[in-house]
């Protein structure tokens, strides 16, 4: 499998953590189901069994997952809206319990936001996995610019 191939083939930066297999395919398995849901986050959501809806969120506070709920924040192009959802859909499959958010260490808390970011990115652009640099992959996938703060989960899942 090529994406697998990707994160074997490069080894990640020193801080980095790749995605395990499970979690690469159920990326790819979200991004099928949006892709199903003709792109439309409302109807993807209730298809994945989350209720969704827009508030007015705290400036850093792009979404919030709680008791199958998603809160998102108001105003969001819909690429960043898949990708705060798929990131806290990451936290909530993967990281277990919000609960154990606040017993994390800071260093374990960043390695958490970066897994779940290059998750979320994965959802939304899954031909990441096929660019050999970020430099290609920003030319040729005509990211929005909004997406450049995330700039780091790229280096999980693009050669650098
Ligand atoms: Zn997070």
């Amino acid at each position: 499998m090529s994406d697998q191939l990707a994160l074997l083939d490069t080894p990640p930066p020193p801080h980095a953590v790749p995605l395990t297999r499970r979690q690469i395919r159920r990326a790819q398995q979200l991004s099928n189901a949006l892709y199903a849901c003709g792109d439309d986050v409302y109807f993807w959501c209730e298809e994945l069994g989350y209720k969704m809806f827009e508030r007015t969120l705290p400036k850093n506070i792009p979404a919030v997952l709680k008791d199958g709920y998603i809160i998102l924040s108001r105003g969001m192009s819909q690429i960043m809206q898949v990708i705060a959802i798929a990131h806290e859909i990451f936290h909530h499959e993967f990281h277990g319990a919000a609960i154990a958010f606040r017993e994390l260490t800071p260093t374990a808390r960043n390695l958490n936001e970066s897994q779940a970011d290059s998750f979320a990115v994965l959802v939304a652009e899954p031909s990441v996995l096929k660019y050999d640099t970020i430099q290609q992959f920003y030319t040729e996938s005509e990211l929005p610019d909004e997406m450049k703060p995330i700039r780091e989960a790229l280096l999980y899942l693009i050669k650098v």
